[in-house]
Parts: C-alpha cells; structure tokens; sequence
C-alpha cells in the first residue's frame, strides 16, 4: 500500500477517510485494525480488499497493480482469492446454509469440491444445518455460514470487518476462534477490523488508526 489517500464528498462535506497511508502485509501474516469509530477502519479494510476506489496512491497485490484495474478485474480477484466477512453477515435469505456456503464457488464458474464443504461444514458445527434457511438460524450459526463461504474459495486473504459485533461473547470468541485456525491451516492472510483489543492482541500485528492516518504498527515478537 503506497500513500494511499481516500475522500469522499466535496466543499464543505469532504471527509478524507484515509490519509497517506503506506504499509505492507506478508501473505500468512495475521492483522488487526483498530481505532476509535470513524478513525477510518472499514475504509481501510475495503481499500485493501478493493472494494473502496483510491482517491490517490497504489496498492500492489503479488508485486501486480491492484488499484490500478477496473473494477471489473478487481471483483475477480477478490471472487476467487479474496474472502469477506461482514457485522452484518449478508447471507441470502431464500437460499439453505449450504447454497449460501456454495455460492461464492458457484460464482467463481465452479464446481463445490463437495469433500471440502463437508469437512468446513464438521468444522463449523454446522452440519445439521446444511438445509436451513438463515432465519431459522441463530446470530452465532449464521456468522459461521459466512466464515464458511469466505473460505470455502480456499481464499489466499480473509478479510473481516467487525466478524462478531452482532454476536455474544462465547460466540464471538469461537469466531475468532475460527478465523484464525483456518488461517494458519490454509496459510491465509487474515485481515480484520475490530474494537475490541483482547480480541486485537490474538493477531500477529496491530495497525492503530486515527483520523484516517497510522498512528501506530505493532508486530508481535515472535
Ligand atoms: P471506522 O470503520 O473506523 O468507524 P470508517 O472507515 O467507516 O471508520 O469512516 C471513516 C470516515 O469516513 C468517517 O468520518 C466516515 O463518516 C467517513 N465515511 C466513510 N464512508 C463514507 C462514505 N461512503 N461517504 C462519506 N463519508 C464516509
């Protein structure tokens, strides 16, 4: 991420989200984002995953110019390399648990490697839940479905904004949980914002934001 520098609106409603932002991430690293709310975080985050336009500066993803492809290009890549969990899950709420999970392969071009999803499924306790729809489920069963399809791709980068802001503790901790057994069993990079410091420390680096600028990039001793 090359002084990257994100604004919306104009005259007196400009807000520059994101101010010369420079940093690099390792694939397999794990990463938090933290800060007050409106420090600049989910901007960040969609920056990277390149849903958030630039307003100046470059992201390279694999040495490759990200920011500098159509959005078009963007969403394919982030379609088969990129996972996202949401606060608000977005699962589809005509589709079972296993349609929802599937959906991301599907429109990939892709087939479900039916033994992946399985074994996802096992691993997410969700698998009597395969043909339930997302309101017969809890908060809990739901953020896992969406850990579910964000990785079912195998994604080389997960990217979660606020993955348990809507969930209990005991739920959100097996969250997180999850997040990061999968990322160290599939060598992602794992990125997420979060309020929550205990929460912040289980990564392998902490980003502080503040009014849209780094004020501080830890990495823990390994
Ligand atoms: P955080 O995730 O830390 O709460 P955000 O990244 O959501 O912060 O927002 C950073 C700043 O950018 C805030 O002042 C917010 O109001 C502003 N902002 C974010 N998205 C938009 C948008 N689409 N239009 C206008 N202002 C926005």
């Amino acid at each position: 991420v090359e002084n990257i520098n994100i604004t919306f609106g104009k005259g007196e409603n400009k807000t520059t989200a994101i101010k010369n932002v420079t940093l690099s991430i390792e694939q397999g690293e794990t990463v938090a984002i933290v800060g007050k709310s409106g420090s600049g975080k989910s901007t960040l985050l969609n920056a990277l995953s390149g849903i958030e336009k630039l307003t100046s500066g470059k992201i390279l993803y694999d040495n490759n110019d990200f920011s500098g492809l159509s959005e078009g290009k963007r969403a394919k890549i982030r379609l088969s390399q990129f996972g996202l969990v949401y606060q608000a899950f977005y699962l589809i709420s005509s589709m079972n648990v296993y349609d929802n999970i599937c959906l991301s392969v599907a429109a990939n071009h892709g087939r479900a490697d039916s033994e992946f999803v399985d074994h996802v499924l096992k691993e997410l306790e969700l698998e009597t839940k395969r043909k339930k729809l997302p309101t017969q489920l809890s908060g809990g069963e739901k953020q896992r479905v969406a850990i579910a399809r964000a990785i079912v791709n195998k994604p080389r980068v997960v990217f979660a904004d606020e993955p348990t802001g809507n969930l209990d503790s005991i739920n959100g901790e097996k969250v997180f949980q999850l997040l990061f057994q999968f990322a160290k069993e599939y060598e992602q990079t794992l990125i997420y914002v979060t309020h929550d410091m205990e929460k912040a420390q289980l990564a392998d680096r902490v980003i502080t934001l503040k009014d849209g600028v780094i004020t501080s990039d830890q990495k823990k001793s390994s």
